[in-house]
């Protein structure tokens, strides 16, 4: 998760709106067992608070929902304290954070033995058994983790937790005294979809979700209810006062089937960090198959002695860690709303985000569609959306956690952001079409410009293929976009008037030549705003490929030199915009294939800025030797800067600048040496 850069005042306000959400998000999951939000919004909500945090441990308040579990009892059930807390787990969302968890572990027990106890994290709610000389005396929930609410009569209609735990020879011990058996009330998914059927029957509304039903089943204050819905549970653990008695969790969990209690037969002893990572790779997708709704996976040192000598930090062991696999929800906040004009004039909005993890992958834009979907979903710059995105299905913004927006957060005018975006264009909107089209310039005035513009010198330089040939195309339908052209065969183009065979043949031929263009010429004649022949320079050499800058993140571009922030999220927008990715595409099929030649030449791999005015050479005609020769010219002093040729006297600034960066200050001479040599 990253923070942005927003001043402390700002982030301690945000981090006191995330409190307050999460808090009510928590009170309505765990207390009325009717979640508002999805668990991934909770999460995705709880790792921005954690992250202001991190970052700034002076704003954590004993109330943050970082720092408690659960939430407070409502009446109704006697309170139990527990004998010990019944804690919450950290959360970790790649493997590289359980790496991060071993490290951790390691600085603070360096002789820790590296046996891993994993198991299925079961969706329910959290419930202790306790048994005295084997028979169950009580069963507790979590509540607030130090003390819960006395369900044991209803626990007791639970038909597989057993009354008296079953006389195994090899585990008489826990048959004496008090042993504590933790797990999950759940109800099975087979069981969830019966009880829907038999309402459906009678025409009763259908439950939600397993994991709220059971929750809010076992918190019922009339028994027979409960036992009339079909609960389920599995344990996770099992206590003693002598702990030697439990030396690990492979041995708990022998234990507790030996006592005739369900623990999932799906746990494993891993023994090393590999195990762990195949253990996750391989419930990735079979956990779908689970009898019970899971959300995660649970790893644990299976020695319980170092697991206890580690020790809590906050609410959490930090000898576990709850794996999450990645959610196809979660929230960001949307920095800009760019608009993009595709081929025909049609005004497309792209929501700019901050960088967030979805399903896997990083989205930090999404199509907004048009202005009545902006409306319709009241999707505001500043505001805190949830995004949404299932496997390789495109990101959408679902909908705004109206709770979290900016006071100063306006409705987002469209007809005012399309002038200034485009202050030379009108736009138009038609009957009932949603979209906004660029006025007067029909769909073909844009097409023939775009054409004529990918074939011009600059860009292409598609011999023959000039202004007049484009309109003629056009004009009778043989292209109806920049692909186009590559499929015109001789006997089409030579039916139309200004064409004969010869000039047919020309035509085709020169279009063909240039299906592999060198790829700045390429980023340049798809004419993405902003983006002129230094910039598509730019992009080509730091990109070295379309497929890399068609991925580039907003980082990522503004990170190259004299690329701000208006000209990223134009290049953003333009990838985003579905009409010019099924050009990309389409280009492809057509067998079109930028090629990008690395620069060689002796000044390779150097870059160079130049300061006030050099006698010998214009600035452009420095700019064209350097690159002739391989390098790169930029327009400021960066970190990769190597040469500041100095036409005059270096300002103090500039030379501190170099000095910082370790560059190089030559003078003219210097530099026309530098450019001779070979
Ligand atoms: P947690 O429930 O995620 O993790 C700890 C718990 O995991 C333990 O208490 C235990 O009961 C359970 N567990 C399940 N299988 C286990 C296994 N095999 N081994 C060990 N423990 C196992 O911790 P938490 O922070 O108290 O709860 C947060 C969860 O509740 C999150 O998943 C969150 O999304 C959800 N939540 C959702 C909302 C919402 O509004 N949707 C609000 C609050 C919390």
């Amino acid at each position: 998760m990253r923070i942005l850069g927003v001043t402390k005042t700002e982030l301690a306000a945000r981090a006191k709106e995330l409190r307050e959400l999460l808090a009510g998000y928590s009170y309505e999951y765990h207390v009325l067992d009717a979640p508002s939000v999805s668990d991934a919004v909770y999460d995705s909500l709880m790792a921005e608070l954690k992250a202001i945090e991190a970052a700034h441990p002076e704003l954590v308040t004993l109330d943050s929902p970082t720092q408690r579990v659960g939430n407070e009892l409502l009446g109704g059930f006697q309170k139990v304290a527990h004998s010990s807390r019944m804690l919450s787990l950290n959360d970790v969302f790649a493997m590289e954070d359980v790496e991060a968890w071993v490290v951790r572990m390691d600085k603070l027990l360096p002789k820790r033995s590296h046996e891993f106890f994993a198991d299925i994290k079961m969706d329910g709610l959290a419930c202790a058994l306790i048994y005295e000389d084997g028979l169950l005396v009580r069963a507790v929930t979590r509540g607030d983790s130090f003390i819960g609410e006395d369900v044991t009569h209803n626990v007791r209609t639970i038909a597989n937790v057993p009354l008296r735990l079953r006389g195994d020879p090899k585990h008489k011990v826990f048959l004496q005294g008090r042993t504590e058996v933790r797990g999950e009330i759940v109800m099975l998914k087979e069981d969830f979809e019966k009880l829907n059927a038999s309402q459906r029957a009678v025409g009763k509304p259908e439950f939600a979700n397993p994991r709220n039903l059971a929750a809010g089943t076992i918190r019922q204050l009339d028994p027979k209810l409960v036992a009339a819905r079909p609960l389920t549970f599995i344990a996770y653990d099992i206590l003693r006062d002598d702990p030697s008695e439990v030396p690990t969790n492979q041995a708990a969990y022998q234990a507790l089937r030996g006592l005739g209690i369900r623990a999932n037969s799906q746990a494993q002893v891993l023994q090393s960090l590999n195990g762990v990572r195949d253990f996750i790779a391989k419930w990735d997708k079979k956990r779908h198959d689970l009898p019970f709704t899971t959300d995660g996976l649970v790893v644990k040192l299976n020695d319980r002695a170092q697991f206890a000598e580690l020790g809590v930090v906050g609410k959490q062991p930090r000898g576990a860690v709850a794996y999450k696999y990645a959610a196809e929800q979660a929230t960001t906040v949307v920095r800009d709303i760019v608009i993009s004009i595709g081929r025909t004039g049609a005004a497309t909005p792209v929501a700019v985000f901050d960088p967030v993890q979805v399903a896997g992958t990083t989205v930090q834009h999404a199509s907004l569609h048009n202005a009545d979907e902006i409306a319709r979903k009241d999707i505001r710059i500043g505001d805190t959306v949830v995004i949404f995105k299932a496997g390789d299905i495109i990101p959408q913004v679902e909908s705004v956690v109206k709770e979290l927006r900016p006071k100063a957060a306006e409705a987002f005018n469209y007809v005012k952001a399309l002038h200034e975006q485009y202050p030379e264009l009108e736009f138009e909107r038609k009957g009932d079409d949603v979209v906004y089209r660029v006025k007067g310039a029909s769909g073909d005035l844009m097409l023939k410009r775009s054409v004529e513009f990918y074939a011009s010198r600059a860009a292409l330089d598609i011999d023959t293929l000039g202004e007049k040939n484009v309109v003629a195309l056009v004009d009778a339908g043989l292209v109806k976009d920049i692909a186009d052209i590559y499929t015109l065969t001789v006997e089409q183009v030579a039916e139309l008037d200004r064409f004969a065979d010869v000039s047919a043949r020309k035509l085709v031929e020169a279009i063909a030549e240039k299906k592999t263009p060198p790829l700045e010429r390429f980023i340049l004649g798809l004419g993405i705003r902003h983006v002129g022949a230094q910039t598509a320079i730019d992009l080509a050499s730091h990109f070295e490929s379309m497929e890399a800058l068609s991925r580039a993140t907003l980082e990522e571009l503004q990170a190259v030199d004299g690329i701000g922030t208006v000209v990223a999220e134009s290049i953003v927008a333009w990838f985003v915009d579905e009409d010019n990715q099924a050009l990309l595409e389409k280009l492809a099929q057509v067998g079109v294939k930028p090629v990008y030649k690395k620069k060689s030449g002796h000044l390779a791999g150097k870059s160079f800025v130049v300061t006030g005015t050099l006698e010998s050479m214009s600035r452009d005609e420095a700019a064209e030797a350097v690159r002739a020769r391989g390098g790169v010219f930029q327009t400021s002093v960066a970190k990769d800067t190597t040469y500041l040729v100095a036409g005059g006297n270096v300002g103090a600034g500039k030379r501190a600048k170099a000095e910082k960066y370790g560059t190089v200050v030559l003078d003219e001479a210097e530099f026309v040496e530098l450019l001779r040599k070979n």
